[in-house]
């Protein structure tokens, strides 16, 4: 395996943290982000309050910046990407509370500035780049989905013909290890073919939303490579995997306000949430049941947690005052998985 220095990293999980910089407008003097140490150590601290619950250090595999660039973030990334190409399963997700920069991390603020691009694009981009520079040893396919779960029901995002509808998942330890088989599989040769197939998603994804209902927010989106490789020499295959995840918005919402769908939205998201955080605690504290089918999210996500696979969670933080309890609701999760 040319990437074996993915292994070295604690586990096969590791946590990235990301601090979102101040937007224009916002005022910077008053940020919760006090330390941000090179060993992956980060303080937060809520400087309108005082007291032993207003400070607290958590620490990860590593802390981004509010400096941190696109390609940085990448950097420290890819290779557990390139891991995909020798037959792993690899999973990638950023988690946090609306407005934390999920989005941004996963596909950058817009497609069109190639320096902006988020870890898809750079994904695809570069299992291109090593599946070319491999051709005359190893026969790559590449092929992607996209689907989107909303209130605990799978929906295909690239498909022309009934995006409405809803779909199955299937036990991904059967043969042809798709979690998700009737979402349509779409061979992608070039970084150009993801960009179309991904504004095809962005925009299925809308379908429904109103300008403020954003509906993003409050559903999972899930983009699925599937990699099959063939050794020219030999004769032999192998199957990898990437699922790469901007989860629903992982805030809590006014259960005294909330009422309707919004609460509906709302304990669906809490319940897919709290299921990826069961898999993964158990995951590294090792235990041997694994509560995949406690929802959508980690059932479609199964192949690629767990086992040989290679997780990655990126946790966003809003540096905002007013978002202080959040941030720390966030940095909860992550340490218990972590
Ligand atoms: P989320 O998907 O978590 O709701 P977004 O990715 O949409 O959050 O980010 C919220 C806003 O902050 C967007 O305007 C986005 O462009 C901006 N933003 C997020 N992260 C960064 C970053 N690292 N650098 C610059 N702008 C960012
Ligand atoms: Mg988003």
């Amino acid at each position: 395996k040319l990437y074996n220095e993915v292994q070295d990293l604690k586990g096969n999980i590791r946590v990235y943290c990301r601090i979102r910089p101040f937007l224009p407008g916002q005022s910077q003097k008053q940020t919760t982000i006090e330390y941000v140490g090179e060993n992956g150590d980060i303080v937060v601290a809520n400087p309108s309050k005082q007291g032993k619950d207003s400070r607290r250090l958590f620490k990860f595999n590593k802390v981004f910046g509010p400096a941190a660039t696109q390609e940085e973030v990448f950097l420290d990334t890819q290779p557990l990407i390139r891991s995909v190409l020798d037959g792993y399963n690899v999973c990638i997700f950023a988690y946090g509370q609306t407005g934390s920069g999920k989005t941004y991390t996963m596909s950058g603020p817009s497609v069109s500035s190639t320096d902006d691009w988020g870890v898809n694009y750079r994904a695809l981009n570069d299992l291109f780049q090593i599946s070319q520079s491999r051709e005359s040893s190893i026969a790559y396919e590449v092929g992607v989905q996209m689907v989107e779960i909303y209130n605990e029901q799978v929906r295909d995002l690239l498909s022309s013909e009934s995006p409405q509808k809803r779909l199955g998942i299937w036990n991904t330890t059967l043969p042809n290890g798709l979690a998700v088989p009737d979402a349509s599989m779409h061979p992608v040769n070039s970084t150009a073919d993801v960009l179309k197939l991904m504004n095809i998603g962005l925009m299925n994804r809308a379908v429904g939303a109103t300008a403020l209902n954003e509906r993003s927010s409050r559903s999972h989106s899930v983009l699925t490579v599937h990699v099959r490789g063939v050794d020219l020499k030999t004769d032999t295959a192998l199957r990898g995997s990437l699922h790469l995840v901007d989860l629903a918005g992982s805030e809590r919402v006014d259960r005294s306000e909330a009422t309707g769908d919004r609460l509906r939205e709302a304990q669906h998201i809490n319940k897919s949430l709290s299921a990826l955080g069961d898999v993964i605690f158990a995951l590294a504290q090792k235990n041997s049941h694994v509560p995949y089918r406690n929802s959508k999210l980690t059932q479609v996500l199964q192949s690629s947690l767990g086992g040989q696979a290679k997780t990655l969670m990126f946790v966003q933080l809003n540096p905002e005052v007013q978002s202080f309890s959040e941030t720390i609701s966030t940095l909860k999760f992550a340490e218990r998985v972590s």
